[in-house]
Protein backbone atom coordinates (compact mmCIF):
# COMPACT_ATOMS: atom_id res chain seq x y z
CA UNK A 1 0.00 0.00 0.00
CA UNK A 2 2.62 2.04 1.15
CA UNK A 3 4.31 1.84 -2.41
CA UNK A 4 1.07 2.93 -4.26
CA UNK A 5 0.55 5.74 -2.21
CA UNK A 6 4.28 7.25 -2.91
CA UNK A 7 4.04 6.63 -6.78
CA UNK A 8 0.46 8.81 -6.72
CA UNK A 9 2.31 11.43 -4.69
CA UNK A 10 5.38 11.06 -7.40
CA UNK A 11 2.13 11.45 -10.26
CA UNK A 12 0.16 13.71 -8.83
CA UNK A 13 1.59 16.12 -7.12
CA UNK A 14 1.51 19.59 -9.00
CA UNK A 15 4.95 20.84 -10.53
CA UNK A 16 3.57 23.94 -10.44
CA UNK A 17 0.55 25.54 -9.25
CA UNK A 18 -2.53 23.78 -10.41
CA UNK A 19 -6.23 25.45 -10.65
CA UNK A 20 -7.21 28.10 -8.61
CA UNK A 21 -7.31 29.40 -4.68
CA UNK A 22 -10.72 30.03 -3.11
CA UNK A 23 -10.73 34.24 -3.35
CA UNK A 24 -13.33 34.42 -0.78
CA UNK A 25 -11.16 32.75 2.09
CA UNK A 26 -7.90 34.83 2.16
CA UNK A 27 -6.23 32.30 4.98
CA UNK A 28 -6.56 29.57 2.06
CA UNK A 29 -4.36 30.97 0.11
CA UNK A 30 -1.13 30.74 2.41
CA UNK A 31 -0.26 27.71 1.73
CA UNK A 32 1.93 25.63 -0.57
CA UNK A 33 0.37 25.22 -3.80
CA UNK A 34 2.06 22.60 -4.76
CA UNK A 35 1.20 20.52 -1.29
CA UNK A 36 0.00 16.95 -1.68
CA UNK A 37 -0.57 14.02 0.61
CA UNK A 38 -2.65 10.99 1.00
CA UNK A 39 -3.39 8.89 4.02
CA UNK A 40 -5.22 5.67 3.26
CA UNK A 41 -6.82 4.12 7.07
CA UNK A 42 -8.12 0.60 7.34
CA UNK A 43 -11.08 -0.69 8.65
CA UNK A 44 -8.65 -3.40 10.61
CA UNK A 45 -6.89 -0.05 12.50
CA UNK A 46 -3.86 0.42 10.06
CA UNK A 47 -2.92 3.56 8.17
CA UNK A 48 -0.51 4.03 5.62
CA UNK A 49 0.14 7.28 4.46
CA UNK A 50 2.40 9.38 1.80
CA UNK A 51 3.73 13.10 0.78
CA UNK A 52 2.31 15.81 2.95
CA UNK A 53 -0.21 13.37 5.05
CA UNK A 54 0.41 15.01 8.50
CA UNK A 55 0.37 18.84 7.80
CA UNK A 56 -2.90 20.26 8.84
CA UNK A 57 -4.90 22.49 6.39
CA UNK A 58 -8.31 23.29 6.75
CA UNK A 59 -10.93 21.19 6.48
CA UNK A 60 -13.97 23.90 4.90
CA UNK A 61 -16.58 21.90 3.85
CA UNK A 62 -15.20 18.48 5.10
CA UNK A 63 -16.44 19.33 8.82
CA UNK A 64 -20.68 19.30 6.82
CA UNK A 65 -19.85 15.84 6.84
CA UNK A 66 -19.15 15.19 10.28
CA UNK A 67 -21.47 17.95 11.68
CA UNK A 68 -24.41 15.77 9.78
CA UNK A 69 -22.80 12.64 11.74
CA UNK A 70 -23.09 14.31 15.21
CA UNK A 71 -26.46 15.46 14.49
CA UNK A 72 -27.85 12.07 13.87
CA UNK A 73 -26.23 11.03 16.60
CA UNK A 74 -27.28 13.59 19.35
CA UNK A 75 -31.02 13.47 17.57
CA UNK A 76 -31.48 9.82 16.46
CA UNK A 77 -35.18 10.38 15.51
CA UNK A 78 -34.06 12.62 12.64
CA UNK A 79 -36.09 15.16 12.92
CA UNK A 80 -33.51 17.01 11.05
CA UNK A 81 -34.53 15.88 7.85
CA UNK A 82 -37.83 17.42 8.17
CA UNK A 83 -35.68 21.01 8.02
CA UNK A 84 -33.39 19.46 5.03
CA UNK A 85 -33.88 17.50 1.53
CA UNK A 86 -31.17 14.70 0.66
CA UNK A 87 -31.42 15.56 -3.19
CA UNK A 88 -28.48 16.71 -5.17
CA UNK A 89 -28.05 20.39 -5.90
CA UNK A 90 -26.73 20.76 -9.30
CA UNK A 91 -25.97 24.42 -8.21
CA UNK A 92 -22.89 25.80 -6.70
CA UNK A 93 -22.18 25.04 -3.30
CA UNK A 94 -23.12 28.91 -1.94
CA UNK A 95 -26.67 29.01 -4.32
CA UNK A 96 -29.14 30.91 -3.37
CA UNK A 97 -31.91 29.95 -6.00
CA UNK A 98 -33.08 26.50 -5.39
CA UNK A 99 -33.64 28.02 -1.64
CA UNK A 100 -36.56 30.22 -2.70
CA UNK A 101 -37.84 27.48 -5.16
CA UNK A 102 -38.11 24.94 -2.73
CA UNK A 103 -39.50 27.07 0.57
CA UNK A 104 -36.44 27.77 2.93
CA UNK A 105 -35.43 23.80 2.70
CA UNK A 106 -31.65 23.59 1.10
CA UNK A 107 -31.49 20.24 -1.22
CA UNK A 108 -29.01 18.87 0.97
CA UNK A 109 -26.80 19.02 4.10
CA UNK A 110 -23.52 19.31 2.21
CA UNK A 111 -24.78 22.36 0.46
CA UNK A 112 -23.96 25.86 2.63
CA UNK A 113 -27.64 26.22 3.32
CA UNK A 114 -28.26 22.75 4.32
CA UNK A 115 -25.01 23.11 6.49
CA UNK A 116 -26.21 26.39 7.86
CA UNK A 117 -29.04 24.40 8.79
CA UNK A 118 -27.67 21.42 10.70
CA UNK A 119 -25.31 23.81 12.66
CA UNK A 120 -28.01 25.65 13.51
CA UNK A 121 -29.63 22.12 14.80
CA UNK A 122 -26.23 21.19 16.96
CA UNK A 123 -26.51 24.48 18.11
CA UNK A 124 -30.38 23.95 19.34
CA UNK A 125 -28.91 20.54 20.74
CA UNK A 126 -25.82 21.19 22.37
CA UNK A 127 -25.47 24.94 22.44
CA UNK A 128 -21.62 25.12 21.45
CA UNK A 129 -21.68 23.71 17.91
CA UNK A 130 -18.40 24.33 16.59
CA UNK A 131 -16.93 22.97 19.96
CA UNK A 132 -18.92 19.55 19.46
CA UNK A 133 -17.53 19.30 16.51
CA UNK A 134 -13.89 19.69 17.18
CA UNK A 135 -14.73 17.44 20.37
CA UNK A 136 -16.26 14.51 17.91
CA UNK A 137 -13.21 15.01 15.84
CA UNK A 138 -11.15 15.07 18.71
CA UNK A 139 -12.47 11.70 19.88
CA UNK A 140 -12.93 9.87 16.39
CA UNK A 141 -9.34 10.95 14.72
CA UNK A 142 -7.90 9.98 18.63
CA UNK A 143 -6.04 14.05 18.70
CA UNK A 144 -6.48 16.20 21.17
CA UNK A 145 -4.79 18.99 19.30
CA UNK A 146 -7.39 19.58 17.08
CA UNK A 147 -8.69 23.46 17.01
CA UNK A 148 -10.52 26.00 15.18
CA UNK A 149 -7.91 28.23 13.37
CA UNK A 150 -9.83 31.64 15.40
CA UNK A 151 -7.98 34.14 12.64
CA UNK A 152 -9.04 32.19 9.81
CA UNK A 153 -12.65 31.59 11.04
CA UNK A 154 -12.75 35.54 12.12
CA UNK A 155 -11.17 36.29 8.31
CA UNK A 156 -13.92 34.27 6.87
CA UNK A 157 -16.59 35.97 9.21
CA UNK A 158 -15.78 38.91 7.96
CA UNK A 159 -16.08 38.26 4.76
CA UNK A 160 -19.41 36.50 4.51
CA UNK A 161 -21.77 38.23 2.57
CA UNK A 162 -23.47 35.38 0.79
CA UNK A 163 -23.59 32.83 3.59
CA UNK A 164 -25.07 35.40 5.88
CA UNK A 165 -27.42 35.80 2.65
CA UNK A 166 -28.36 32.28 2.98
CA UNK A 167 -29.02 32.32 6.59
CA UNK A 168 -31.07 35.46 6.71
CA UNK A 169 -33.28 33.96 3.29
CA UNK A 170 -33.19 30.68 5.92
CA UNK A 171 -34.51 32.87 9.23
CA UNK A 172 -36.99 34.22 6.36
CA UNK A 173 -38.51 31.24 5.87
CA UNK A 174 -38.39 30.14 9.69
CA UNK A 175 -35.89 27.23 9.30
CA UNK A 176 -33.58 28.69 11.57
CA UNK A 177 -33.96 28.88 15.30
CA UNK A 178 -30.82 30.40 16.61
CA UNK A 179 -29.73 34.21 15.87
CA UNK A 180 -28.40 34.35 12.33
CA UNK A 181 -25.22 35.78 13.77
CA UNK A 182 -25.07 32.77 15.90
CA UNK A 183 -25.09 29.91 13.49
CA UNK A 184 -22.47 31.97 11.40
CA UNK A 185 -19.87 32.03 13.93
CA UNK A 186 -20.18 28.44 14.79
CA UNK A 187 -20.66 27.63 11.21
CA UNK A 188 -17.45 29.53 9.77
CA UNK A 189 -15.57 28.00 12.99
CA UNK A 190 -16.18 24.09 12.34
CA UNK A 191 -15.37 24.89 8.91
CA UNK A 192 -11.68 26.35 10.34
CA UNK A 193 -11.01 23.23 12.02
CA UNK A 194 -7.75 22.07 10.92
CA UNK A 195 -6.77 18.55 10.56
CA UNK A 196 -3.83 16.37 8.55
CA UNK A 197 -4.72 13.62 5.62
CA UNK A 198 -4.00 11.41 8.68
CA UNK A 199 -6.48 12.39 11.15
CA UNK A 200 -8.81 12.88 8.19
CA UNK A 201 -8.87 9.02 7.05
CA UNK A 202 -8.91 7.96 11.04
CA UNK A 203 -11.91 10.43 11.76
CA UNK A 204 -14.23 9.13 9.18
CA UNK A 205 -12.98 5.16 9.49
CA UNK A 206 -16.97 4.99 11.26
CA UNK A 207 -18.49 5.11 7.71
CA UNK A 208 -16.02 2.62 6.27
CA UNK A 209 -17.06 0.08 9.23
CA UNK A 210 -20.59 0.35 9.70
CA UNK A 211 -20.92 2.95 12.00
CA UNK A 212 -18.01 0.78 14.84
CA UNK A 213 -14.64 2.55 16.03
CA UNK A 214 -15.79 5.04 18.22
CA UNK A 215 -13.63 5.90 21.11
CA UNK A 216 -12.84 3.15 23.36
CA UNK A 217 -14.28 0.70 20.80
CA UNK A 218 -18.20 2.30 21.58
CA UNK A 219 -20.67 2.23 18.29
CA UNK A 220 -20.46 6.11 16.25
CA UNK A 221 -24.15 5.74 14.84
CA UNK A 222 -26.08 2.69 13.88
CA UNK A 223 -24.65 0.92 10.08
CA UNK A 224 -28.25 1.81 9.33
CA UNK A 225 -27.37 5.62 9.61
CA UNK A 226 -23.99 5.14 8.06
CA UNK A 227 -25.15 3.35 4.78
CA UNK A 228 -27.23 6.71 4.63
CA UNK A 229 -24.57 9.36 5.08
CA UNK A 230 -22.90 7.50 2.35
CA UNK A 231 -25.56 7.24 -0.26
CA UNK A 232 -25.69 11.12 0.65
CA UNK A 233 -21.95 11.89 -0.03
CA UNK A 234 -21.83 9.91 -2.82
CA UNK A 235 -25.12 12.04 -4.51
CA UNK A 236 -24.15 15.38 -2.78
CA UNK A 237 -20.69 14.74 -1.22
CA UNK A 238 -18.82 16.93 -4.41
CA UNK A 239 -21.16 20.26 -4.86
CA UNK A 240 -22.36 20.20 -8.31
CA UNK A 241 -20.07 18.35 -9.69
CA UNK A 242 -20.99 14.52 -7.83
CA UNK A 243 -22.06 13.14 -10.84
CA UNK A 244 -18.20 13.56 -12.50
CA UNK A 245 -16.75 12.46 -9.43
CA UNK A 246 -19.13 8.95 -8.98
CA UNK A 247 -18.17 8.66 -12.63
CA UNK A 248 -14.26 9.29 -12.21
CA UNK A 249 -13.30 8.10 -8.88
CA UNK A 250 -16.96 5.75 -7.83
CA UNK A 251 -17.22 6.43 -3.82
CA UNK A 252 -18.61 8.25 -1.67
CA UNK A 253 -16.82 11.58 -0.69
CA UNK A 254 -16.87 15.15 0.63
CA UNK A 255 -14.65 18.02 -0.62
CA UNK A 256 -13.91 21.33 0.87
CA UNK A 257 -12.30 24.19 -0.38
CA UNK A 258 -8.94 23.76 1.22
CA UNK A 259 -8.09 21.13 -1.03
CA UNK A 260 -9.09 17.97 1.08
CA UNK A 261 -11.34 15.32 0.21
CA UNK A 262 -11.88 12.47 1.98
CA UNK A 263 -13.53 9.24 0.63
CA UNK A 264 -14.81 6.09 1.90
CA UNK A 265 -14.85 2.43 0.49
CA UNK A 266 -17.48 0.83 2.34
CA UNK A 267 -16.29 -2.14 4.23
CA UNK A 268 -12.82 -1.42 3.85
CA UNK A 269 -11.01 1.84 3.82
CA UNK A 270 -11.01 5.31 3.98
CA UNK A 271 -8.89 7.69 1.78
CA UNK A 272 -7.79 11.52 2.60
CA UNK A 273 -6.23 13.20 -0.27
CA UNK A 274 -5.09 16.73 -0.06
CA UNK A 275 -4.16 19.50 -2.46
CA UNK A 276 -4.93 22.84 -2.69
CA UNK A 277 -5.26 23.74 -6.05
CA UNK A 278 -8.98 23.82 -7.05
CA UNK A 279 -11.31 23.22 -10.24
CA UNK A 280 -14.62 25.27 -11.11
CA UNK A 281 -16.28 23.74 -9.08
CA UNK A 282 -14.48 23.67 -5.96
CA UNK A 283 -12.73 20.63 -6.07
CA UNK A 284 -9.09 19.79 -5.49
CA UNK A 285 -7.43 18.90 -8.86
CA UNK A 286 -4.99 16.87 -8.39
CA UNK A 287 -6.67 15.35 -4.96
CA UNK A 288 -9.32 13.85 -7.73
CA UNK A 289 -7.07 13.01 -10.38
CA UNK A 290 -5.21 10.75 -7.71
CA UNK A 291 -8.47 8.89 -6.58
CA UNK A 292 -9.11 8.49 -9.89
CA UNK A 293 -6.20 6.74 -10.67
CA UNK A 294 -6.71 4.91 -6.85
CA UNK A 295 -9.86 3.64 -7.62
CA UNK A 296 -9.19 2.55 -11.17
CA UNK A 297 -5.64 0.69 -10.27
CA UNK A 298 -7.39 -1.29 -7.16
CA UNK A 299 -10.45 -1.20 -8.11
CA UNK A 300 -11.82 0.13 -5.16
CA UNK A 301 -15.04 1.87 -6.88
CA UNK A 302 -18.27 0.22 -5.59
CA UNK A 303 -20.04 -0.13 -9.05
N1 LIG B 1 -16.45 27.92 4.67
C1 LIG B 1 -16.64 27.79 3.25
C2 LIG B 1 -17.86 28.55 2.79
O1 LIG B 1 -18.81 28.59 3.49
C3 LIG B 1 -16.78 26.33 2.96
C4 LIG B 1 -16.85 26.13 1.50
C5 LIG B 1 -16.49 24.74 1.09
O2 LIG B 1 -15.52 24.13 1.53
O3 LIG B 1 -17.24 24.27 0.23
O4 LIG B 1 -17.90 29.11 1.71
Amino acid sequence: MKALLDELVATHRPPSPVGRLPESIPHLADVDPRAFGIAVASVDGTIASAGDADVPFSIQSISKLFSLALALREEPREALWERVLREPSGTAFNSLVQLEAEAGIPRNPFINAGALVVTDFLAELLGDAAGSVVGFLRDLSGSSRLAVDESAARAELARSSRNRALANFLAGFGNLHNPVETVLEHYVRHCSITMSCRELARAGLFLANSGEGGPGGAPVLPAAQTKRINSVLLTCGMYDAAGEFAYRVGLPGKSGVGGGILAVVPGRYTVCVWSPGLDAKGNSVAGTAALAELTARTGWSIF
